[in-house]
């Protein structure tokens, strides 16, 4: 490279600037590669300073190869490129004053600084076309990818519609197996007639007006594409040819369809179905409901829109009075706790300031969102109420004698064992009365069945006005027998309530021709127990206040008798 010789045998040139840029740019083959066919024709051209130049253009070499492995972690910059090439001339001043054929020839006074700088220039010089060189070959690889590599089908057309170039989607659509097999084909080659006819117009009218086509839909074999076209134009601005990109939305257009019949599916079960539906985010805040979950709601639904909190709804509900069953005191706390528990799965019935009831299903999503059904449930839970009172009714027949109004002898035996078992627990005494009507039959036969219903009414009002307590029961125990069971009261109680019920019975004075008394008169055995006797037999009771009845009645009738162990030592009270 304009080699001048210096002196025979000894040669000025810009070899070095190629050499070291080639360590560089091109790495250690590079290097080697130009090193030796450098060093080939230095040794073929001979001469005095052979060896020498030989050693200058290694280190030169050699000083591009050390650039390459200090920049290797990094793209190289001109800054590389500048010290590379003061590097470079360092090399030649060392080499001029150290190497000794060229010292002799006092090369470095000489052509020292000519030399230098011709080939520190030189390699920036060389360097900086390399930068740009690499550059436009990487925006170009760049261009050349995402062309080929794209999605989408992309080609570029000359002025008669036929294909300059094509991507690789393009090839593959067309079964092609390279780019340049498609090259000068058109529209013609591939698709039908009227199609190809068609696209040409299309083209050729992008072309003749210089206009866009942008986002055109074209339906190719089945499939929906969006194709845009744009002009090509040379540097005068004539119209050259056009360049395309047709996406393929068949599958795009499909879900949207689908997309949009499920919406309008779901929009459509949900403004028609019967109960209401609500959506809040993890905040409260209402984020979707149908006209069902507002109008179930009739004094609150107006507050119940999209955006709304739950507090504000909540709020709504007091100020309106809807919910009657909202507890007295701080309103806000009601609202605070009712927010809170919003986020939480639970089922409520609800009734509303008109009587009708509400269920509202709360279920909350993974991700915090609470979901709420309301359905009207007023005619199930009217039914639900008659149901259970008639049941209650019905249990109250069940258990009460139909022509005393008393408890009967089934709902006796019921209570008879509740309460036994409770005075046992609190270890108080428990009495019993056992009432039987004196020579009744023998009522019967004289004044009729019907009278004799009437007397025992009359005797069971007795009964009921001699008791007091609460928790005192009298109950029809069979015909014409009464009992009367006393929790927590002494013998000496029991006592006082039947004497009672014979002073009452006795003041009733219902005329009996058929009793030795004239009147209508009851004989009364009472037992009575506590703790132990209670919690292991409490029927003992019974058989004691019986076995008493049976002692009043064949003592005499119209008497009381309290059991006692010794049934001489029966205590007797004659109350005739
Ligand atoms: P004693 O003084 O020994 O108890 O004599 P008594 O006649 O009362 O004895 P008994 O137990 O033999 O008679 C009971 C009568 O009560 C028999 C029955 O006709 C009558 N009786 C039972 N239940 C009813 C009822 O519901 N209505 C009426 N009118 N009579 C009844
Ligand atoms: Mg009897
Ligand atoms: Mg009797």
């Amino acid at each position: 490279m304009l080699a001048i010789e210096f002196h025979p045998g000894i040669y000025i040139d810009l070899r070095f600037a190629p050499l070291a840029l080639a360590g560089m740019f091109g790495g250690p083959i590079a290097a080697g590669l130009a090193l030796s066919m450098a060093a080939a024709f230095r040794f073929v051209v001979g001469g005095t300073a052979m060896v020498d130049g030989i050693t200058t253009m290694a280190a030169a070499a050699g000083i591009g190869m050390a650039g390459h492995f200090w920049s290797r972690k990094r793209s190289l910059g001109l800054l590389d490129v500048a010290l590379l090439g003061l590097a470079v001339g360092g090399v030649l001043v060392v080499s001029m004053a150290l190497l000794p054929t060229l010292v002799i020839a006092h090369v470095l006074s000489g052509v020292g600084f000519p030399l230098t700088a011709l080939n520190c220039m030189a390699t920036a010089l060389g360097g900086f076309v390399l930068l740009k060189t690499q550059q436009w070959e990487l925006e170009r690889s760049i261009l050349v990818t995402a062309f080929s590599q794209s999605p989408d089908y992309l080609y570029v057309k000359d002025r008669n519609s036929r294909f300059i170039t094509v991507n690789e989607n393009m090839t593959r659509l067309f079964r092609f197996r390279s780019t340049a097999e498609m090259t000068g084909l058109s529209d013609f080659n591939l698709l039908s007639r009227p199609l190809a006819e068609e696209l040409y117009y299309l083209e050729q009218q992008v072309m003749d007006t210089g206009v866009p086509l942008i986002d055109s839909n074209e339906l190719i074999e089945g499939r929906c594409l969006l194709a845009s076209k744009v002009p090509v134009r040379d540097k005068q601005g004539r119209v050259i040819g056009l360049a395309g990109v047709t996406r393929d939305v068949t599958e795009r257009t499909t879900l949207e369809r689908e997309l949009r019949e499920s919406k309008n599916l779901l929009s459509h079960a949900m403004a028609n179905m019967s109960d209401g539906i609500a959506m809040y985010d993890s905040r409260g805040f209402l984020i979707f409901c149908n006209e069902q979950y507002r109008s179930a709601f009739p004094l609150s639904g107006d507050a119940r829109v999209v955006g709304a909190h739950i507090s504000d709804i909540l709020r709504r509900i007091i100020e309106t009075g809807e919910r009657p069953d909202i507890p007295d005191g701080d309103p806000e706390e009601w609202i605070k706790a009712a927010s809170t528990s919003l986020h939480s799965n639970k089922d409520e019935e609800v009734q509303l300031h008109n009587g009708d009831w509400r269920s509202i299903r709360t279920r909350l999503a993974e991700d915090g969102t609470a979901m709420a059904v309301v359905s009207n449930i007023t005619a199930t839970k009217e039914a639900e109420i008659a149901l259970r009172l008639s049941a209650e009714q019905l249990k109250n027949l069940a258990e009460t004698d139909g022509l005393t109004g008393m408890v009967n002898r089934r709902a006796f035996d019921e209570a008879f064992a509740r309460e036994t078992a409770g005075s046992a627990r609190k270890n108080t005494p428990f009495s019993l009365l056992m009432v039987d009507v004196d020579r009744f039959k023998a009522y019967n036969d004289t004044y009729g069945h019907p009278a004799g219903d009437q007397c025992l009414r009359t005797v069971s009002k007795c009964l009921r006005q001699s008791v007091s307590r609460p928790a005192d029961i009298v109950a029809r125990y069979g015909g014409e027998e009464f009992v009367v069971f006393l929790p927590d009261t002494s013998a000496k109680g029991a006592m006082i309530v039947a004497e009672q019920f014979a002073r009452r019975l006795g003041q009733e004075n219902i005329n009996h021709s058929g009793s030795e008394f004239g009147r209508v008169t009851a004989s009364i055995g009472i037992s009575c127990a506590t703790g132990a006797v209670l919690r292991t037999n409490p029927n003992r009771l019974l058989t004691e206040a019986d076995a008493a009845l049976y002692d009043a009645k064949s003592q005499g009738r119209n008497r009381i008798l309290a059991h006692s162990p010794n049934p001489e030592r029966h205590a007797l009270k004659d109350v005739g």
